[in-house]
């Protein structure tokens, strides 16, 4: 396609300006797309700040969206100009054993060129998606999800493949760490599923009205002199088992425990507060030298099952989404027009009064409906 568009570029952590640029070509597999909606992820900071997963600078950073495609390349049968979807850049290597016995998503090339990591992401107004596949890389939108709600269903994703991932059971109780967007989608996917108690544990008490409203049965705000693990006592009871020593070493009657946070303080709590042969999942993204002070005996004693976290399903989200069991309108805080990106990354950082963060970018789009705060 002819002509240019406006995208921020990142140029070196911290640093980003917005340009005008030719809108990309694509290539034979490829697709090209207007992006309508996107939002701003936990690991968007991350990779703006420090230049997490980051491929090269410079670089467009955003992976959640909705777009229409605008263009399709020559080998695209089945993606139609006009879709409107929600997806992600996926390129496996077709070569290593993972590819070869089509478990393509352990492809250690999988993410390689993911979306704002290795290839330019959405925070621009046309986007390529490469090697295209419908229903693997790209998602048709359902009428009923908006535009808003679309560029939601990415980070909703994994709360939808995680709670098939833990095979939650009717009567677990379970405990979140952690309110932002991904717990909240965990919060909603395991209420959807099962017949079970969640318990979420967050600072932000701000944080934790949007829980109640994502279905939580308990919400937690610890502090020095209360930490999570006594209310989690308060509610559900200790779990005995045998060999322990001493109180302290007494868990929580918790089956799973879903560390959401990022602080590798909480990944050991998880560890301390389940039951004997309770499960794990750590769901966020941690530096390479951050260290969790584990104790071994709550290994030994209990030998909790880790559940792998990197396990969202697009599909499943876009489907509970359209279903009414996925609800974002109440997470999303803040809406910013792509020229406020850098306000966008601000507010998303500033966790008291914000959940998800979005940016509209295209500037002809509806606007909807958003728990707006300042
Ligand atoms: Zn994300
Ligand atoms: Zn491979």
């Amino acid at each position: 396609m002819e002509g240019t568009m406006r995208a921020w570029y990142v140029t070196e952590p911290g640093k980003m300006e917005m340009r005008e640029v030719p809108i990309p070509q694509i290539g034979p597999k490829d697709i090209l797309f207007k992006v309508s909606y996107a939002a701003v992820c936990g690991s968007d900071l991350h990779a703006f700040d420090y230049g997490m997963a980051i491929q090269h600078y410079p670089i467009i950073l955003g992976h959640e969206f909705t777009g229409y495609v605008v263009e399709v390349g020559s080998e695209v049968k089945d993606i139609p100009v006009g879709l409107r979807f929600m997806g992600t850049n996926i390129q496996w290597c077709g070569e290593c054993d993972d590819c070869k016995s089509g478990n393509v998503f352990n492809c250690p090339d999988v993410t390689k060129n993911g979306l704002g990591f290795g290839v330019d992401g959405v925070f621009a107004e046309y986007c390529v998606l490469h090697n295209a596949m419908l229903n693997i890389s790209v998602y048709p939108l359902p009428d009923n999800i908006n535009d808003m709600e679309g560029a939601t269903c990415e980070p909703m994703c994994v709360g939808a493949g995680l709670a098939d991932a833990l095979d939650v059971q009717d009567g677990d109780h379970v405990v979140v760490y952690g309110a932002g967007i991904i717990g909240q989608s965990i919060v909603q996917a395991i209420k959807a599923r099962n017949k079970c108690e969640v318990a979420i544990v967050n600072r932000s008490t701000f944080r934790l009205e949007l829980a109640k409203e994502s279905g939580a049965d308990y919400v937690i705000s610890p502090t020095a002199d209360k930490p999570a693990i006594d209310s989690l006592r308060e509610i559900w009871g200790t779990a005995e088992y045998p060999y322990h020593y001493g109180k302290d070493s007494e868990a929580c009657n918790v089956d799973i425990a879903v560390e959401c946070t990022g602080n590798p303080g909480i990944a050991a709590e998880c560890f301390h507060v389940v039951r004997k042969g309770g499960k794990i999942s750590l769901v966020a993204s941690y530096t390479d030298d951050a260290r969790a002070p584990l104790a071994p005996a709550d290994i030994y004693f209990k030998g909790p099952k880790l559940v792998d976290g990197l396990c969202g399903n697009f599909g499943k989200s876009v489907q509970l989404m359209s279903e009414g069991k996925f609800k974002t309108t109440h997470l999303i805080t803040q809406v910013f027009p792509l020229e406020q990106l850098p306000e966008a990354i601000a507010a998303a950082k500033k966790t008291k009064n914000s959940c998800k963060v979005c940016v509209k970018v295209d500037p002809t789009a509806p606007d909807y409906p958003y728990n707006k705060q300042d």
